[in-house]
C-alpha cells in the first residue's frame, strides 16, 4: 500500500535532486506518482527543485483536482495516459534536462547505438513530434511510445521517463542525461562510432 505522506516526500526528494543535477531549471518540468485511482501531481507553476508538500496535488483521471484550491500542472494527461497504458508504471519524470532538450529541439532523437549502456536499458530513446505544451496533441504524439519505450524525447519541449519505482525513474533520467551528452561529445570528436547490430543483439540477450 503507498501511502500519500510517503509519496508526496518522495516526490519532494527526487524533485531536488532533478534540481541538483540541473535537470529542472526554473519552472519547467513535472513530476506524479501514482495514488489510488488518480495520481499526484506537481502544481500548475511549482519549481520541481523547490517543492513543499502543498505543491503536490491529488488527481483523479479526468484531470480534476480532488484539494481544494489546488491545481494540478497543466501537463496531467500527458501523465494520466501514460498511467492508463501502462497499469505498472508507478511514477513519472518530465523534465526539460539541457543536454536532452538540445536533442530534442534539434529535432534528433537518440535511436542509434552509440554506448552499450544506454542500449542495455533503453533499447533507443525515440523522438515524440512537436505539439504545444499541455495539449492534448502533444499528449497523443507522446504517450503511444510507451508502448516500446520508457523514456522519450518530446520534440523543442523536453524528455520524460517512467517507472514501477521513483528510485528508476530518476537513473534513467540521470543516463539519459549523460548519455546525450556523450553523444555531443562524440560529435565534437569527430562523430561517434556506432555498435554493430551484432553487438546490439549480445547487449540486449544481456537483458
Ligand atoms: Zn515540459
Amino acid at each position: 500500500m503507498f501511502y500519500k505522506k510517503n509519496l508526496v516526500k518522495k516526490i519532494i526528494k527526487y524533485g531536488k535532486m532533478c534540481g541538483e543535477k540541473n535537470f529542472t531549471p526554473g519552472y519547467s518540468g513535472n513530476i506524479s506518482a501514482r495514488y489510488k485511482n488518480g495520481l499526484l501531481i506537481t502544481t500548475s507553476g511549482s519549481s520541481n527543485s523547490y517543492l513543499t508538500d502543498k505543491e503536490i496535488v491529488y488527481t483523479d483521471f479526468n484531470g480534476k483536482s480532488l484539494e481544494f484550491k489546488k491545481k494540478p500542472s497543466s501537463e496531467k494527461f500527458l501523465h494520466i495516459e501514460i498511467y492508463k497504458r501502462r497499469p505498472e508504471i508507478n511514477y513519472i519524470i518530465h523534465v526539460h534536462a539541457p543536454y536532452l532538450s538540445s536533442f530534442a529541439s534539434s529535432g534528433k532523437d537518440l535511436m542509434e547505438p552509440i554506448m552499450a549502456e544506454n542500449v542495455f536499458y533503453f533499447g533507443g530513446i525515440p523522438l515524440a513530434k512537436y505539439a504545444l505544451p499541455s495539449s492534448m496533441d502533444l499528449v497523443n504524439n507522446t504517450v503511444k511510445y510507451f508502448d516500446n519505450y520508457d523514456a522519450v524525447l518530446m520534440e523543442n519541449h523536453g524528455f520524460i521517463v517512467a517507472s514501477k519505482s521513483i528510485e528508476d525513474a530518476y537513473m534513467k533520467l540521470e543516463l539519459a542525461e549523460s548519455y546525450a551528452q556523450v553523444v555531443v561529445n562524440t560529435i565534437v570528436l569527430g562523430g561517434p562510432k556506432l555498435l554493430s547490430d551484432n553487438d546490439v543483439s549480445k547487449i540486449l540477450e544481456l537483458r
